[in-house]
């Protein structure tokens, strides 16, 4: 257990998976910045909240992994300093918005002809508001070796994270693997669509 308390995974699951508020209804995603935050409006509860240890997701300070979420696109809206925002990888499947000042992730739409298309990954922690959808699983684990993590601590933080109830997976969740697979085979005809 001692060893177990020691393994940070992020600070918004690191004193316990906070449940879901039950009259969250959205709220606003503030970045870092102290001088013209980039604000952004979501209505609705966030979905498929999860910690990622993939590279490409923005991390607070000194986390191993992020905390990310879907909403639908059009229940995202640029409040304030939208002219801040820049996409990282114009050439990525999801299109991260980031402020150019502080680098947080602002919001991230999949336009593309994908399975996650109309949704927007966003970083619930970023939210003023209290009451979001917790994480649930723990996507691409493995990836955080990709980072610098030493590969002798995947044990501990795999168990870790089996504590906190997010269990672990190498890609995304089976759920959402089969999802992303059933959209892909109803494409080629391999399912009636
Ligand atoms: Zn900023
Ligand atoms: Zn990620």
């Amino acid at each position: 257990m001692d060893s177990a308390v020691q393994v940070r995974i992020h600070p918004a699951v690191d004193g316990g998976v906070k449940p879901a508020g039950a009259g969250f209804s959205g709220g606003t995603l503030v970045c870092e910045c102290t001088d013209r935050p980039v604000k952004v409006k979501i209505e609705g509860q966030v979905a498929h909240n999860h910690a990622c240890g993939c590279t490409k997701c923005w991390k607070p300070k000194g986390a191993d992994f992020s905390v990310v979420a879907v909403v639908p696109h059009d229940k995202v809206t640029v409040l304030e300093n939208g002219d801040k925002l820049a996409v990282v990888d114009p050439s990525a499947l999801i299109q991260r918005h980031a402020c150019k000042q502080c680098g947080v992730h602002m919001y991230g739409p999949v336009e593309r002809d994908h399975a996650f298309k109309g949704l927007d990954f966003i970083h619930p922690e970023r939210f003023q508001e209290s009451g979001w959808a917790p994480p649930g699983f723990a996507a691409f684990v493995s990836s955080i070796i990709e980072s610098g993590v030493n590969p002798e601590r995947m044990d501990g933080i795999r168990a870790r994270l089996k504590e906190l109830g997010l269990e672990p997976y190498d890609c995304l969740s089976p759920g959402l693997m089969d999802y992303v697979a059933t959209w892909v085979a109803k494409k080629s005809g391999a399912l009636p669509a």
